[in-house]
């Protein structure tokens, strides 16, 4: 694919000029219809007779996705002290730090929900486990892109979960037993988790 720069030349038909012209690439901010968004410094191929915007190169897209994307969703749900222990445990257990930690295998766990619905079914189990029942006088606020959001809830109601405190207590429960730092009853740490667990627990740092 060729990467093309500003000032690079090519050509275009522009809708304005009604013609094939010459075309300029330069950075301008881009409105899109539907949602109506402006993406700002978007490389696009100008008509160098009018200004017209003649072409949008295919190296330009992630920024356009971007402008489109919706905010991020914010959210607290109370979980067990004890399930916060865990995740201090499975912190430590990785040289991590608990602050941001918990958020970060969170939103994997979720992403993961969201696309496979086996984990989903393992999940939705766990949240019913002794460890998941504790009183819910821990916290645990979480931001995460709206997208995997909602394909990890929508995932979640269709295997019967009710609540999101539900699925947040279900994902901490599994993080735990993947890390090895609890047992439940007739559950196996899931390697694939574990290594993703810890690729995720030293790859996070947050002061
Ligand atoms: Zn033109």
């Amino acid at each position: 694919m060729k990467l093309w720069k500003e000032g690079d030349r090519s050509r275009g038909v522009c809708e304005h000029c009604r013609r094939l012209v010459e075309t300029r690439f330069d950075r301008r901010t881009v409105t899109l219809k539907r949602p109506r968004v402006s993406a700002p410094d978007v490389l696009v191929a100008v008509c160098t007779q009018c200004g017209n915007i003649v072409a949008i190169p295919y190296q330009s897209t992630p920024r356009l996705h971007e402008a489109r994307r919706k905010a991020p969703v914010r959210f607290e749900a109370r979980i067990p002290k004890e399930l916060d222990d865990a995740l201090g445990l499975v912190a430590d257990k990785f040289s991590a730090r608990l602050h941001g930690l918990d958020a970060a295998l969170a939103r994997y766990y979720l992403h993961v929900v969201g696309r496979d619905r086996r984990t989903a079914v393992r999940i939705k189990a766990l949240a019913h486990s002794i460890l998941a029942q504790g009183k819910g006088n821990g916290r645990l606020s979480l931001r995460l892109e709206a997208d995997t959001w909602d394909r990890a809830w929508t995932m979640a109601r269709q295997v019967g979960m009710k609540t999101k405190s539900e699925l947040i207590r279900g994902v901490m429960v599994a993080a735990a037993i993947d890390a090895d730092v609890a047992t439940a009853d007739g559950e196996k740490p899931s390697p694939a988790f574990r290594k993703a667990l810890e690729a995720i627990a030293v790859s996070t740092l947050t002061s």
